[in-house]
């Protein structure tokens, strides 16, 4: 049993007067304040719904100062946080309030009236208003944090298929948040602007960080590429986590001026990034770092170093310091520039599924955790993310990578977005087949003739659809066992 201080507490011991977080709105939260109302919260939910903690407890809500008092406060509680995703459907939340074994649900407003409509009567529902309103009662809390606890019960993106809830322990937080350092450093002026949601690993790992590093973060309710071009040339953020969709906004906003010295690093993670924004990135001097990781990694697992982010582009670097990976196949580890399944170890692997002892003997087996997605590293052990494993096309018995051919088609001016799919071929087994988003009608044979410039023939697509949107998931992941079923149904 290893436990440290509470994490809320040794950061009021160190820096009791600093800026914890501040809002869009201009609200700010020093760490003092931020622990009194969050053991205000946990004091009044375990006065006030004692009988309802049976089970876990979830929260349900869009990032605000509120959703972070209430996260911190139910660090000092002795259950599982369960963090849910505003985006999901009212059957989504049905299904993961059970299965996550829920008995209490914290929402904002606006989602009360529909999770209390589908969840038993067994659980209860409230919003954080109305806890607001309840008289605080001084109670005693635990002054420690048990490291090998489960912290916190988080869904993963449902990308292929039902999500997943990943058992993370404060120990696998601590981890991620030592590592990240390890690598990116920490600088006494650091600010961290936080535009994806808390229910994520990227946004939640990123308040943790705030704690342990005494790092302030400024947080907003949602990507707005205005803001935060604005906030990283006045307000001096350093850092900011980015998908490849928010990062090209940015370079969009940014046009031909360039950040200041202050801003030191924008992590870019979640999904695949083109190699055309990696390049319009380089050439416009934006301190990108690729990163690799997972809900089941709590957050980076790989990262490109500042020092290889120029020379390396395409790469998620090398596996952060506790880390380690290997890619193997069927036979075990794969030689350099072979592309094999990815396979990860380390202390911010989580402990496994929750009530899911299938899945999680699958993917976590002997300390090592099969990530479901295929890479390679090169000669220098870089690694290069390739694809996930499910989306993998095996085309008269070649291995086609529907990435592959998207980051081309992307390369087309008029082209916005791309997903590519296998469908049923009684000739080759399986071909690809493209979805593409344009701004203005492209003729099929010529995108056939632009992909044939720049791919092999049997990785050429052998339709091309053009659709008004692609089909994502909640995260706006590209979920492309969907792009088979369109195609299949047109
Ligand atoms: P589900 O597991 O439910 O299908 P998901 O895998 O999308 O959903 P997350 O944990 O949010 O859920 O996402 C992690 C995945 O995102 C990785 O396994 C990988 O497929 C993809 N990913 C993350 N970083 C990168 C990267 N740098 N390049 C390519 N893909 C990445
Ligand atoms: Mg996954």
């Amino acid at each position: 049993m290893k436990e440290m201080l509470h994490w809320l507490d040794k950061r009021v011991q160190l820096t009791p007067e600093s800026l914890a977080v501040e809002t869009v709105s201009g609200e700010v939260i020093t760490y003092r304040e931020l622990r009194e109302k969050a053991q205000d919260f946990a004091g009044k939910i375990k006065v006030h719904y004692s009988k309802k903690l049976t089970g876990q407890v979830a929260i349900l809500a869009e990032n605000s100062l509120d959703m972070v008092v209430a996260i911190l406060g139910c660090t000092y509680l002795d259950c599982p946080l369960v963090l849910l995703n505003t985006k999901l459907s009212k059957k989504e939340w049905q299904y993961q309030v059970e299965d996550a074994d829920v008995s209490l649900v914290i929402c904002d407003s606006i989602y009360e009236e529909a999770v209390a409509e589908v969840t038993s009567d067994k659980v209860a529902v409230v919003c954080t208003s109305e806890i607001e309103k309840l008289s605080v009662v001084k109670t005693q809390f635990k002054t420690h944090i048990e490291l090998s606890d489960v912290a916190t019960l988080m869904y993963t993106s449902g990308t292929t298929g039902k999500a997943k809830a990943v058992e993370q322990s404060f120990e696998n937080h601590w981890w991620s948040a030592i590592s990240s350092a390890l690598n990116l450093g920490i600088d006494t002026k650091d600010k961290w602007l936080v535009s994806l949601p808390l229910y994520h690993i990227s946004g939640l790992s990123s308040l943790f960080k705030s704690l342990i590093y005494g790092m302030p973060i400024l947080l907003m309710e949602k990507f707005d590429a205005t803001f935060v071009h604005n906030a990283i040339m006045t307000k001096e953020v350093s850092i900011i986590s980015v998908v490849s969709l928010t990062c090209k906004r940015l370079l969009e906003e940014l046009g031909d001026d360039n950040y200041p010295s202050t801003f030191r690093c924008m992590l870019l993670g979640g999904g695949p990034a083109p190699l055309s924004l990696l390049e319009e990135a380089k050439e416009k001097q934006v301190p990108i770092f690729q990163t690799y990781g997972m809900t089941e990694t709590c957050s980076q697992i790989s990262t490109l170093a500042p020092t290889d982010a120029m020379d390396k582009i395409g790469s998620a670097g090398k596996p952060l310091f506790p880390a380690e990976l290997e890619i193997r196949g069927k036979d075990g580890v794969l030689e350099p520039l072979t592309v094999g399944e990815i396979v990860v170890k380390g202390p911010m692997v989580a402990l496994g599924y929750h009530n899911n002892s299938i899945a999680t003997k699958e993917s976590f087996r002997s300390n090592w955790l099969y990530t479901g997605d295929l890479g390679y590293v090169d000669n220098d052990g870089f690694l290069y993310v390739v694809d996930r494993r499910k989306d993998l096309i095996v085309s008269g018995g070649e291995n086609v990578y529907p990435a592959e051919i998207e980051n081309i088609l992307l390369t087309h001016p008029l082209i916005k977005e791309a997903g590519v799919t296998g469908v049923p071929d009684e000739k080759w087994g399986s071909v690809p087949v493209a979805f593409v988003v344009s701004s203005q009608a492209i003729n099929k044979k010529e995108l056939e003739k632009f992909c044939k410039e720049k791919l092999a023939t049997f990785k050429t697509p052998k339709d091309f659809c053009f659709v008004e949107a692609l089909p994502r998931n909640a995260t706006n992941k590209l979920v492309r066992h969907r792009l088979q079923e369109l195609y299949l149904e047109r």
